[in-house]
């Protein structure tokens, strides 16, 4: 084993179970100390219980490794985070990793079922990184993972929250990867599929049975390890295929003093993808308009 984590602490919230249970057994099998956080509900968020977390800790414990549990709520990262401080003095990587479903229609969809989602997606990565990232700065060392999902992207039929919310993630991602830079603190952005307690209700039991969570840990361990220092990108796992993801926009067009029928005139080379330039950052998002304004203040 070669990629080693001694010295390491991370948190992996939501690790009682299903991709989390096994970033938490790699990482410590690998010797990295970790805080097996798990608040122990159903998959809708709506109950808790202390066994999910205690059961791998203690897988843990008896394979040699060095792991303590918590069962706080992700949305009370500071807790989170003491756990690790008080136990471990450190905290190293953070993998943002609970997550919960409550899938329904947009027509019926309550606000109960929105806030949800958003609390333990959204405010849950913010709360344990936010409270991990003054120690990171500190130390001039961090790793961040925060996890999206391909619903995020492409949105999902029942999904409206939960696409909302793990689209929020990739922003929050790639926002810390520019202000972590200075600190060597790296943050990227997963999309895992694979069985789970999560995806046993929208995929085939043969499917759940065969998309092994196990295939999607070696890219978490690649991305949390210190040999890594890619950062604000998008990566995907699921079945032993691995691979990133990339925005292109089109090469588009300049229509000086557009009207909306020069729009409809000129809508499919606003729209041609051939030619189309991969955006990485802000700078390369906004480099066509940049140049349109300068052809305009130029034409005055
Ligand atoms: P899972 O249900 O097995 O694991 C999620 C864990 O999070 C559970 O153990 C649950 O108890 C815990 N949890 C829920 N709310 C919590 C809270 N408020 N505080 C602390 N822990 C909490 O599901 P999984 O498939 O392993 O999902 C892991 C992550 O991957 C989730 O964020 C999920 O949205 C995401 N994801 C999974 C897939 C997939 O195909 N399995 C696809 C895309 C995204």
């Amino acid at each position: 084993m070669s990629l080693r984590y001694d010295g390491k602490v991370a948190i992996v919230t939501g690790a009682g179970g299903g991709l989390g249970r096994t970033y938490a057994l790699e990482l410590a099998k690998r010797g990295c100390k970790v805080v097996v956080n798990d608040l122990g509900g159903d998959r809708h968020g709506t109950s808790s219980s202390t066994s999910m977390a205690d059961k791998v800790v203690q897988e843990i414990k008896s394979a040699g490794g060095q792991a303590v549990a918590n069962y706080d709520s992700v949305e009370f990262g500071d807790k989170i985070v003491k756990t690790a401080i008080d136990n471990f003095g450190k905290i190293d990587i953070v993998i943002n990793n609970a997550g919960i479903l409550r899938d329904v229609s947009f027509v019926k969809m309550t606000d109960l079922d929105w806030d949800l989602i958003f609390k333990v997606h959204v405010k849950g990565a913010y709360s344990v990184t936010k409270a991990a990232w003054p120690y990171m700065r500190d130390q001039k060392y961090g790793r961040v993972v925060v996890t999206a999902s391909n619903a995020a992207i492409y949105g999902n039929f029942g999904q409206a929250n939960y696409s909302a919310a793990k689209s929020a993630l990739i922003g929050f991602a790639n926002s810390l990867a520019q202000e972590g830079a200075k600190y060597n603190i790296v943050a990227n952005t997963l999309v895992p599929t694979a069985g789970s307690r999560l995806t046993q209700t929208v995929m085939p039991e043969d499917l759940v049975e065969a998309l092994k969570p196990e295939y999607v840990t070696p890219l978490v361990m690649l991305l949390t390890h210190d040999s890594f220092t890619e950062t604000g990108k998008v990566f995907e796992a699921g079945a032993g295929w691995y691979g990133t993801l990339q925005y292109y926009k089109s090469k588009g067009k300049v229509v000086p003093n557009a009207t909306v029928e020069d729009l409809q005139k000129n809508w499919s080379t606003i729209t041609d993808m051939s030619g189309a330039k991969a955006t990485a950052n802000m700078r390369d998002a906004t480099a066509d308009i940049m140049e349109a304004l300068e052809q305009v203040q130029q034409q005055k």
